[in-house]
């Protein structure tokens, strides 16, 4: 197929500096979870974007110097020549496929703890940023740095983009966001100096000015030097001339740099989940800059419609398509316009499990697409997989996100494959959950996979077949592969988290509500999942007008979402509903209209609420009556001449979508590998250091 003439523009070579960018899909700066530490793991994760299209991808953050230390999260480094060869490994990998590599240099001011390096933190004025989650939490503040540290701050920047010139990167950034080093000189709040560095804008301005200059005086011949910058707190400044700080900072430095890189000062805002921002929720801030520059502008907005990127481009918002998130979910988008294969796009859910991978410092996993962080160690490849034997059989029981992609992965592999799912609707929980309040974008996860195996003549699909084990044995097959779910459960938890008995009365499980079940108010929630469920039930029954109140063990309402960005708009959401929140209790008693709790902490203190309908949002159990009874009997399987019977997903263990994405994608792969174990390298420290 060919591309769509409509999406030429975006095809178009852009220049930054003395480089060129070959298109204007543009992967921007994102950490991958691997830090310094996966060299191998990074490369391949980088080279498929560069594989499949993206014309510049980047680093993450990369520390230029021991006093940005962000340890114990997964930060790269440029800090000394030892540094250098780790990097070159991806530059390379992604030069293989014609794209342009470029470095995110990051110095973090106060915003580094150091707590690796025990370099005493330095900053503006020695103003440190409030950050109130324990993991960010810093026990030492920084001290503000003098005009010695200010040289120093310089040349640590000139030296590491030399390193990175060495290293072969082609875009070398500075970074002037985010609450980091070169940000907090832009910050009134923060710069506090008296000096040439403090006072007027153009004082607050002229570190940034001076560190660009002297990275293009080192580099210029060869690298683009990029300016990441956050907009969105300095447009609420007005300034003196125009009408912001942002403005006006923007133009001082107009062609300065050789790209503008606008982003959000938050990363949690940046990284809104789909919940709480659309595609393309980042145009209030960063289209105020084209106007004011002659030099390329890139910013990101979770953009997966090439018909929206086409609009950013005409409507002179921006000159490059940043990604993270659609990049990640599909490194292929781009190839994918290129060819006339948009209807392939596999479109980033906003789901954020991304976002928990870089929290849990381990190689960023993806709801979408289940090959991200296995490139290296697995050799995974998000569009190739090995060929199948045609005449090999599977069955798959159910069609939920593990059977789906157990299909399309063994469809594509080239097995005969039959599917056979008991609801008419394909898609299992997510073609439910996608109706809870703003989670329609998890449809995708069904949508992309159903339309794959449409057009797969080895791969039947069966609604309305509830299979029973009996039929499966009836059906014949050489593999036998059992997707059936998991249930919610009505088990409460005693004193230490166990599961204990449950309530009788109206007590109600999020399958039943999901159902459409009529639960009257008031409702409590007790939540003891601490993921998404709790509030979205919270929400679907405070917009059917109940009075509705969140008991939860924890100190925060769904507080695994820390991990995922999205605590603070869950929160505020809830406040916004006027849903009550009653932290670090649990529920001892359910009678006569009222729920008894009792405080976790040892004075145990009682209390009580109103309540006609409990709904516990607890645990979650397999649906795995009909593996356990395949399983029972050996002999029987044998003698139907099925080879194998494998779970996956929620029935043998549940889980994330991702985790069932993952465990149907794996088994896809793995089905005839018989009892081989599977090749799975792993990143080794390197003893051949020459100091
Ligand atoms: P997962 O996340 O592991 O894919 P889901 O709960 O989303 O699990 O999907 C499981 C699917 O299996 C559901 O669509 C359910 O209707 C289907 N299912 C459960 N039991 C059977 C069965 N015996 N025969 C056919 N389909 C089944
Ligand atoms: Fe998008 Fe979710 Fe994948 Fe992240 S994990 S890239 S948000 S689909």
């Amino acid at each position: 197929m060919s591309r769509n003439p409509r999406y030429d523009i975006l095809f178009e070579p852009v220049k930054i500096g003395p480089v060129t960018a070959p298109n204007r899909f543009y992967q921007t700066p994102h950490a991958i979870g691997t830090g310094q530490q996966m060299p191998h793991t990074r490369a391949a994760m980088r080279e498929v974007r560069a594989e499949g299209g993206w014309g510049v991808v980047n680093t993450g953050y990369c520390s230029i110097h021991p006093t940005s230390d962000d340890a114990p999260l997964p930060y790269c480094r440029l800090w000394d020549d030892e540094d250098i060869k780790v990097h070159a490994l991806m530059v390379d990998a992604v030069h293989k496929h014609g794209a342009l590599a470029g470095v995110e240099l990051w110095h973090g001011g106060s915003g580094a703890a150091n707590r690796l390096s025990r370099a005493t933190p330095v900053s503006v004025s020695g103003v440190s940023s409030d950050y109130s989650y324990p993991g960010w939490i810093s026990l030492t503040k920084s001290r503000p740095m003098d005009a010695r540290d200010i040289r120093e701050f310089r040349r640590w920047h000139v030296d590491a983009a030399k390193r990175a010139k060495s290293a072969g990167f082609d875009v070398l950034y500075i970074y002037a966001g985010m609450g980091f080093g070169p940000y907090q000189f832009l910050l009134p709040w923060m710069n506090k100096r008296t000096d040439e560095y403090g006072g007027s804008l153009e004082n607050r301005v002229r570190l940034m000015r001076e560190i660009i200059e002297e990275m293009k005086e080192a580099t210029h011949d060869s690298c683009g030097i990029a300016l990441r910058f956050s907009a969105d707190a300095l447009l609420k400044i007005p300034g003196e001339h125009m009408e912001s700080e942002a403005h006006e900072i923007v133009s001082m430095l107009a062609d300065v740099p050789d790209l503008w890189d606008i982003k959000s000062s938050s990363w949690t805002v940046e990284t809104a989940s789909a919940r709480f921002a659309e595609q393309g929720a980042q145009e209030p801030w960063n289209s105020f800059a084209k106007k004011l520059t002659s030099k390329p502008v890139v910013g990101v907005g979770r953009f997966t419609s090439p018909d929206e990127m086409v609009s950013q481009i005409k409507r002179g918002v921006l000159d490059l398509i940043g990604a993270a998130r659609p990049s990640i979910a599909d490194p292929f988008l781009p190839k994918k316009i290129d060819e006339g294969r948009e209807d392939e796009i596999r479109e980033c859910i906003g789901c954020n499990i991304c976002v928990s991978g870089y929290h849990d410092s381990v190689p960023i996993r993806c709801t979408q697409n289940p090959t991200m962080g296995e490139e290296w160690r697995r050799g995974w490849h998000p569009e190739r997989i090995p060929a199948g034997d045609p005449d090999t059989s599977v069955l798959i029981v159910g069609a939920g996100p593990a059977g789906l992609e157990c299909a399309r992965a063994l469809g594509q592999r080239g097995f005969a494959v039959t599917v056979a799912e008991a609801r008419e609707e394909l898609g299992g929980r997510v073609t439910i959950e996608a109706q809870l309040p703003s989670l329609s974008t998890w449809a995708r996860v069904r949508d992309y996979r159903t339309n794959l195996i449409k057009t797969m003549s080895n791969v039947d699909v069966y609604r309305g077949s509830q299979l029973s084990a009996q039929e499966v044995i009836d059906f014949g097959c050489d593999h036998a592969v059992i997707a059936t779910g998991a249930y919610w459960m009505r088990e409460l938890i005693n004193a230490d988290g166990f599961p204990v008995e449950k309530f009788d009365g109206n007590v109600f499980t999020p399958d039943e509500v999901l159902s459409g079940i009529d639960v009257t108010g008031p409702v409590v929630i007790y939540d003891f999942d601490h993921y998404y469920m709790g509030n979205c039930l919270a929400e679907v029954l405070r917009r059917r007008g109940n009075e509705v109140t969140i008991v939860t063990p924890a100190n925060a309402v769904s507080a695994w979402t820390f991990m995922n960005n999205e605590l603070n708009d869950i929160r505020n959401r809830m406040l916004d509903l006027d849903i009550c929140i009653e932290l670090e209790k649990r529920i001892t008693g359910f009678n006569n209209g009222v729920v008894q709790l009792s405080s976790v902490y040892r004075s145990g203190k009682a209390s009580e609420i109103d309540c006609e309908s409990l709904v516990v949002v607890g645990h979650r159990t397999g649906n795995d009556s009909l593996f356990n009874e395949l399983n029972e009997d050996p002999e029987r399987i044998e003698n139907a001449g099925i080879k194998s019977v494998i779970g996956i997903g929620d029935c043998r263990a549940p889980g994330t979508i991702a985790h069932a994405v993952y465990a149907g994608h794996e088994c896809a792969r793995t089905i005839d590998a018989g009892d081989e174990d599977p090749v799975i390298l792993v990143e080794r420290p390197s003893l051949s250091l020459n100091i």
